[in-house]
């Protein structure tokens, strides 16, 4: 990548040398979870989307809190750069080493700790992959107030540490509100111990917002609380054809109004996007027969069958009269609901089967989310296909240009963070000043620098 390449290494981090594997070698217990297999560290070293690649010769394994803190305090000590990294399917190279940073990963600790079916809370290791949990917690009658396209890698610590935000947030909020507690190590070693299972505490700083979102540049999260919740027995699923903008836009305000306490999702993907999951996604089809220019999915989740079916199906028949819409169906049984489904969550992936990409992950006021893309379209001719689709229901869309966004007072990252990817571009969202007290936060926590460097702040930080 552009980015990453202008970077250089710094030179007051230490290399690996053979004593440093011994030594990972006597506290983990063994070669198992010390790797330095070859093909196992081109796996690790390479990002989701293939964009970037690091160079790492080792990545360690710890199997609890304990460890990860006598790794940390040994390369705190030995000034030798680490990188944390859960499912490795974040989409800004913040999971993988720029340079020959060593490998650190929790996925071996992915134990559910315990599970209250009262207040719905649910305390587990980091390790834990996301689907794994709603499974666990399908069990007991409980959703995850998280989901996204990536559930079958992703772990919970690596969602709290991106701060991931995914297909509920409509619904369930953001995790600053859902995680309720959590453990992590600093750079030193350092265990701080936030797992606190309340909803109320404020008793002084809450020192744990400080992890979530900060991409592993303060400290390895270890364990989360999280709040989760009942699941709801009936959800339906629509899929809906618009012929422009302006009626998703409207259709999104009077999905709130008339489908509000049981609304728990507003996808949206343009006719771009339709045509590049058909293309290169085997078994899916366009499930409305008159082709709009833009798709709309609506969720609900409620408690009465009848009663929220109706309601759905009474939106849709009304949003049709007045012509807000021009097709819809709603899913018929779980089959046709997940292949709904697949359209929306397959997009990242046929991005990937498609070739060379550019992807942003911009959040925008609604009424200007598709400018951007239509403004580029004019902008790169037939240089590139512009293709927009996104979480329309909180305001994300994933196309581009951070100028574009920062005027129209956008985020110029939504969801998947700075990583290494936008790191440079974070004074487009966050004034100088509040960038400074970052910088400060990030010289008490690590003073060093070790912990995931060249990610998240400005690069000229990092050159020493
Ligand atoms: P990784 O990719 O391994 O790491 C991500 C970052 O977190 C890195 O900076 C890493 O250093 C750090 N990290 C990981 N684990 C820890 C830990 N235990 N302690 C400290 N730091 C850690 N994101 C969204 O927000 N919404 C979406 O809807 C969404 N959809 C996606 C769909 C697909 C198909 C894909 C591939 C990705 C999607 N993402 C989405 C990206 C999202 O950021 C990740 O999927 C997820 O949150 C990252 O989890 P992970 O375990 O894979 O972390």
């Amino acid at each position: 990548s552009s980015s990453a390449s202008k970077l250089q290494r710094n030179p007051l981090f230490s290399s690996l040398e053979p004593r440093d594997v011994s030594f990972f070698n006597e506290i983990l217990g063994g070669e198992k979870y010390v790797v330095q297999d070859e093909e196992r560290l081109e796996t690790a070293n390479t990002d989701w989307m293939h964009k970037y690649r690091g160079s790492s010769k080792l990545m360690l394994l710890p199997k609890n809190t304990e460890e990860v803190s006598q790794i940390l305090k040994y390369c705190d000590s030995r000034s030798l750069a680490v990188v944390p990294q859960g499912g490795n399917t974040g989409l800004v190279g913040g999971s993988v080493p720029v340079f020959d940073e060593v490998i650190i990963n929790v996925g071996l600790m992915n134990k559910v700790l315990s599970f209250d079916e009262v207040s719905g809370v649910l305390v587990c290791e980091a390790g834990c992959i996301l689907e794994n949990l709603a499974t666990f917690l399908d069990t007991k009658g409980f959703v995850m107030p998280l989901d996204l396209g990536a559930k079958g890698s992703c772990h919970i610590g690596g969602n709290v540490s991106t701060n991931a935000g995914g297909l509920r947030l409509i619904r369930y909020g953001s995790l600053h509100g859902t995680v309720l507690g959590l453990e992590a190590v600093t750079a030193n070693g350092n265990v701080l111990d936030m797992l606190g299972t309340l909803r109320k505490d404020n008793t002084g700083y809450d020192l744990k917002h400080l992890f979530i979102g900060s991409e592993g540049s303060l400290g390895i999260v270890t364990k989360v609380s999280i709040l989760t919740q009942p699941k709801m027995s009936s959800v339906n699923l629509a899929f809906i054809a618009c012929k422009d903008f302006l009626s998703c836009q409207k259709l999104l305000v009077e999905a709130k109004r008339n489908l509000g306490e049981i609304l728990s999702a507003f996808e949206f993907l343009d006719n771009n996007s339709m045509d590049l999951v058909l293309n290169h996604l085997d078994g899916v089809r366009n499930p409305v027969s008159s082709s709009g220019n833009f798709y709309i999915l609506i969720e609900t989740t409620g408690s009465g069958e009848t009663y929220d079916r109706e309601k759905l199906e009474a939106f849709l028949l009304k949003s049709l009269e007045q012509g807000l819409v021009s097709d819809g169906v709603i899913a018929q049984d779980i089959n046709q609901a997940s292949s709904f489904w697949r359209i929306r969550e397959g997009i990242t992936e046929a991005l990937q089967k498609a070739g060379a990409f550019y992807k942003y992950d911009l959040s925008l006021p609604v009424e200007e989310i598709y400018n951007i893309v239509n403004d580029l379209r004019g902008r790169l001719g037939d240089l590139a296909n512009v293709m927009g689709y996104g979480h329309l229901g909180d305001g994300l869309i994933e196309p581009y240009v951070y100028e574009w966004t920062s005027k129209h007072r956008g985020s110029i990252s939504a969801e998947h963070g700075l990583g290494v990817m936008k790191a440079n571009e974070i004074f487009y969202s966050k004034s100088p000043e509040t960038v400074a007290l970052m910088v400060s936060i990030k010289k008490l926590l690590d003073p060093k620098g070790i912990l995931n460097p060249y990610k998240v702040l400005p690069h000229s930080f990092f050159s020493p």
